[in-house]
């Protein structure tokens, strides 16, 4: 095994993490309003947060969970978020490093370091869309569409310089696929899919066609799945009627991440079935 891998790996693990304290900044301010350039305070007595506080995961641990100077409890939401956005950068570099056989620094490998930092991206657009989703129901434009000019932007170098077309065009087919898809059921029926969903999926449409088609197909599928699951689940548990309103964007994502992971594969073994091989 080479040793660049479990190096970029941890190195991405660790900028996930301050990654994470930036999107809880995001999560909280964009809704309502407030600059993300301000310093940080307190938003209970509105004391600045020291430097060594804002460390991520250890600056709580450190106040064990409460403001410096009035005691208010700071939510366990911020160091966990911090925490899985470190998993979830250093997972997903792992991903994609050891799918391409491992790490280079050869020039070969700029086509996949510009991939890499695509989906990093995305899953950082993923995770901050999914708070405030669940905190506001909303999917804010500020966020989503800047991603499809990023996504456009990465996956175009990422095919100038490795020559893969193919993936970029898949790009583009997945990209207006999805956004028609769910447009189509907007309009349907438009008090089930807000007009966030649509854009959200575009973006979502871009980054699985660019993977395969088994990936498009899977992370399609899924979102489906996942919000058909918990849809019943709530009903079943009496804490939602046929009507109620449940955020759509968390589910596209996972949906999205299944598509991103695991896609390809499960793509393979379904037609495997038809072909007998
Ligand atoms: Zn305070």
């Amino acid at each position: 095994m080479d040793l660049l891998t479990p190096v970029f790996v941890t190195l991405s693990g660790l900028f996930g993490l301050a990654i994470g304290s930036f999107l809880n900044v995001v999560a909280y301010r964009v809704p309502a309003g407030i600059s993300l350039l301000r310093e940080s305070r307190c938003p209970h007595c509105d004391a600045p947060i020291k430097a060594r506080h804002n460390v991520p995961v250890v600056g709580w641990v450190a106040l064990r969970g409460k403001c410096d100077s009035c005691g208010a409890p700071i939510s366990s939401r911020y160091p966990i978020v911090e925490g899985f956005t470190g998993l979830v950068f250093g997972g997903i570099t792992w991903f994609f490093l050891t799918s391409a056989g491992g790490a280079t620094w050869a020039s070969s490998s700029l086509p996949l370091a510009l991939v890499l930092i695509a989906y990093l991206y995305f899953a950082a657009v993923s995770i901050v869309l999914t708070l405030i989703d669940l905190d506001t129901h909303r999917l804010p434009n500020v966020i989503v569409l800047p991603s499809y000019a990023v996504a456009a932007l990465l996956f175009t170098g990422a095919a100038l310089l490795s020559g893969d077309w193919n993936a970029l065009l898949r790009a583009g087919i997945g990209m207006a696929a999805l956004y028609a898809f769910y447009l189509i059921l907007r309009l349907v029926r438009p008090s089930g899919m807000g007009g966030g969903d649509v854009k959200l999926a575009g973006v979502v449409g871009l980054y699985l066609g660019w993977i395969g088609w088994g990936a498009l197909a899977v992370g399609a599928f899924f979102a489906f799945v996942y919000g058909g699951v918990f849809g019943i689940a709530l009903i079943l548990a009496r804490r939602a009627g046929r009507r109620t309103a449940i955020p759509f964007g968390p589910w596209i994502i996972l949906g999205a991440w299944t598509g991103v992971f695991a896609g390809e594969t499960i793509g393979r073994g379904y037609l495997s079935l038809y072909s007998g091989s």
